[in-house]
């Protein structure tokens, strides 16, 4: 499966154009996606501050920058997400499971199994030949197997989330994380850097460390082709590959798996209106 970027409409809007927004508020990051007439992404948006922040405003201050549409112009506002309803703009709301499920099966019919891991909890999605959700399962319990394992581990070792991938992609001889709690993985890895570890070769541990645990959890629904993962940790290069590894097949993902949630919440907005 292709990496694809969703269309972008520009074109001159008239009156009877309808707008529906999706806006996933996430526990580290506020998305949004806003649709004209149900199918053209007129604009997407990402701000790095979550639930309980300005996030929310800031990503609505954005879709109003790039597309001139405010929220009054907005004919209906579905909130997705860990903050989802906390947001007073919104219309409705709905899990982030329907969401992921809705977006991608709208972009990429061909998925069967999505693997979605966020700032704070990882979920798997089995879904039918209608794009309809099978099944699921999720840890939202453990910050390990999560973005945020992912987040402490980069700031240990003084490095951007981003670095991540590249720094794996240099590891020679990647060290084993055995420590199973955040808490004592932090300890583990600071033991290995006094102990003169490659900071490739603890990036590519850490980055098994997530895999594995996802992977753990991708067998309690079984694999099914195709396989796309979705939510921030998709950007992670050094994870995606580790879990390649782990499962034994391909995993697609797209410059927009992190909008997932809130373009599959401005299709289910859509929907609400129509
Ligand atoms: P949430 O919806 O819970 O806020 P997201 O789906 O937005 O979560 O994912 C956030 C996670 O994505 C972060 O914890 C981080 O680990 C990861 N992430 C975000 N940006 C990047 C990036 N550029 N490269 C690698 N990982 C990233």
């Amino acid at each position: 499966m292709q990496s694809v970027r969703p269309q972008i409409s520009r074109e001159s809007d008239s009156d009877d154009m309808s707008y529906t927004l999706g806006i996933d508020i996430g526990s580290t990051t506020s998305k949004a996606v806003l649709l004209k007439d149900g199918s053209h992404i007129e604009a997407s948006a990402l701000v790095v501050a979550g639930t309980g922040t300005d996030g929310p405003a800031l990503v609505m201050e954005a879709i109003r920058a790039q597309s001139g549409i405010g929220r009054e112009e907005i004919d209906f506002c579905m909130a997705t997400g860990y903050g989802r309803l906390t947001l007073k703009a919104a219309d409705a709301e709905m899990s982030e499971l329907s969401c992921h499920g809705r977006g991608i099966a709208a972009m990429f019919p061909e998925v069967r199994t999505i693997i979605d891991i966020g700032g704070q909890d990882a979920k798997v999605i089995r879904l039918g030949d209608r794009g309809q959700m099978m099944n699921f399962v999720m840890n939202d319990k453990c910050a390990a197997g999560t973005g945020r394992f992912l987040d402490v581990m980069a700031g240990i070792l003084h490095l951007d989330i981003s670095d991540l991938e590249k720094q794996a992609a240099l590891a020679k001889k990647p060290v084993k994380i055995s420590s199973t709690c955040t808490v004592f993985a932090e300890s583990e890895v600071i033991s290995q850097l006094a102990a003169g570890e490659e900071i490739p070769d603890v990036v590519a541990g850490i980055c098994s460390s997530v895999a594995s645990r996802t992977a753990a959890l991708v067998k309690r629904i079984g694999v099914k082709d195709q396989v796309f993962m979705s939510g921030g940790v998709a950007k992670n290069g050094g994870v995606r590959l580790a879990l390649e590894r782990e499962l034994g097949c391909a995993i697609a993902f797209s410059p927009f798996s992190q909008m997932m949630g809130a373009y599959g919440a401005a299709l289910a907005a859509w929907q609400k209106i129509n």
